[in-house]
């Protein structure tokens, strides 16, 4: 069930608005606008309905904090004023709130405003992650790839900490779809991602499908000895998949890897440490794929095999 929070001193004017929607949301309350910004905060909240008028700090400056915070930038806010109280609607409205209603509550127009508000918010999250998710195999897509990578970037400039970047490429994957089809080809790029993924555990790493058999793995904060050893074991992972292969090709279903690791420098640039990773899935095609080949800090080049 949806979660909706609504914040209003009055203790009566809550439960009776609780009352109205209460059958098809979760609903909390809160009685002053400090307690109501620490619960929206924490509580991933589909639709707040929020008093105008309330004791200590205003409805209004808490629809400015919950409009800056990340956390609650995007939860539609509804306003809850009084029928003499017109101007606090246009203030609301020009602050961003989504829609008001208005004391005292009709409780027809208050379930439809709220259906509303819930169902567009719900169409927005969808929408938000419909876009930035691959569909074939469920992790991140190439826009949310573009995005990351340059974040990613910044950040390890601005921290002065090694960054990684590699690039993966399922094996003689023409030869798979020639020999299996396909569908059995997508079902095999699906199984490479699921796998990779479950091997990606820091909330600073970032996987993501770069497209066609391709992915990339971006990796914050670890030297390039460490970065490379890491990414050994994702690509023995796949290996361990044990995905059978046209046997003219090799047993199982395998992907080269060329990685490199760079402490990023006002003068460096994402796109620079792309290319030198490129060039390492290259020699990894090269000398004889299912290996991993790396570019690291300090200019010296490594071989799994
Ligand atoms: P290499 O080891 O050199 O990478 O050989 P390869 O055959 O994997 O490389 P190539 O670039 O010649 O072929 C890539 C193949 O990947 C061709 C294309 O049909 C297949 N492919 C790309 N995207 C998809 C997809 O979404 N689904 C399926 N089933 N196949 C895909
Ligand atoms: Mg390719
Ligand atoms: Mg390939």
């Amino acid at each position: 069930m949806e979660k909706v929070l609504i914040i209003d001193d009055s203790r009566l004017q809550a439960e009776f608005l609780k009352s109205i929607i209460q059958d098809d949301y979760d609903i909390s309350i809160c009685n002053t606008a400090e307690d109501g910004f620490s619960t929206a905060v924490s509580g991933d909240f589909s639709l707040i309905l929020l008093d105008v008028v309330l004791p200590g700090m205003d409805g209004f400056t808490l629809l400015k904090d919950l409009q800056e915070n990340a956390a609650t930038r995007y939860t539609p806010v509804i306003l809850i004023t009084s029928l003499e109280g017109v101007h606090n609607e246009q203030k609301g409205l020009i602050m961003g709130a989504v829609d008001y209603i208005t004391k005292p509550f009709n409780a027809t127009v208050v379930r439809a405003r709220v259906n509303t508000h819930v169902k567009l918010h719900r169409y927005r999250i969808q929408f938000e992650k419909q876009a930035l998710v691959d569909e074939l195999t469920g992790v991140a897509n190439r826009r949310s790839y573009r995005q990351n990578s340059v974040e990613k970037w910044r950040e390890a400039l601005r921290l002065h900490i090694p960054f990684s970047v590699c690039m993966m490429d399922v094996d003689k994957f023409k030869v798979y779809n020639d020999t299996f089809g396909h569908p059995a080809g997508d079902r095999v790029l699906a199984s490479v991602a699921k796998a990779v993924a479950s091997c990606v555990h820091r909330s600073t790493d970032f996987f993501a499908r770069y497209g066609g058999e391709e992915f990339a793995l971006i990796l914050l904060g670890d030297e390039g000895q460490k970065a490379f050893e890491f990414v050994r074991s994702v690509r023995q992972a796949v290996e361990d998949l044990h995905l059978p292969h046209d046997p003219s090709v090799s047993e199982w279903v395998t992907v080269s890897i060329g990685g490199a690791t760079m402490r990023p420098e006002k003068e460096d640039s994402y796109d620079e440490c792309l290319k030198r990773a490129d060039a390492m899935l290259y020699e990894a095609k090269r000398s004889g794929r299912n290996r991993v080949m790396w570019s690291a800090e300090n200019g010296e080049e490594w071989k799994e095999k």
